[in-house]
């Protein structure tokens, strides 16, 4: 039986038994499934009441997410996910500073999950934010760490950018985020060329409900 039958199987929350029994890539064959479901209208859903007396007994998510702040992109919903299943970290711009790197660093080494999916959005209003070259409060410091992501399509595009060339600068921020978490993370470099992780890129389309991996 493959692990998303057997994840469908569950009665209650994951167990770490089964968190341990997955691979890295049944982790994100994992999470495909459930966008899948999503996009189907076919959710799965399981009992509350076992799902909370499993999350009573601790946790063993086997994904995390770092996604941004949308409300059009509610992470658990869009993955068919119930309690305990992931962990998720969203800021705008779903970008890294060091506290993010910390809670990704925690997720994998400290509480057994299996990937890290970096998920970037289509109409990204942070990424907007940053082409527009915004300057505001702590929105500065903010979007400068997404800055990177869009400097060479701004130069190509000029000041008034599409919808596509904003999804380009998306894609080129989601990128960039996994290059950096590699670059700034030694226990997580280690982890993905150990083969205990795999760090993945993905766009979520507010428009299709549909997740597209890098
Ligand atoms: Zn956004």
């Amino acid at each position: 039986m493959s692990q998303i039958d057997n994840y469908l199987q569950l009665q209650g929350a994951i167990t770490p038994e089964f968190q341990q029994s997955l691979s890295a890539s049944d982790a994100m064959d994992l999470l495909k499934a459930g966008n899948d479901r999503f996009v189907a209208e076919e959710p799965v859903k399981r009992e509350r009441q076992a799902l909370l007396n499993g999350a009573s007994n601790g946790q063993a998510p086997f994904a995390a997410v770092l996604g941004c702040i949308d409300s059009r992109a509610p992470i658990e919903e869009l993955f068919d996910a119930e309690i305990g299943d992931l962990f998720v970290a969203r800021v705008a711009g779903n970008t890294v500073n060091g506290d993010i790197l910390g809670s990704l660093e925690y997720a994998c080494k400290y509480a057994g999950s299996k990937a890290i999916l970096v998920l970037g959005h289509t109409q990204c209003g942070a990424v907007k934010g940053t082409y527009a070259q915004l300057e505001d409060g702590n929105l500065t410091g903010l979007l400068q760490r997404i800055e990177p992501a869009v400097t060479a399509i701004r130069s190509e595009v000029g000041d008034n950018p599409s919808d596509a060339a904003i999804d380009r600068c998306v894609a080129s921020n989601v990128d960039l985020v996994c290059d950096r978490i590699r670059k700034e993370s030694d226990i997580l470099r280690t982890m993905e060329a150990d083969g205990a992780i795999v760090i993945a890129g993905a766009i979520y389309d507010v428009a299709t409900g549909k997740v597209s991996y890098r």
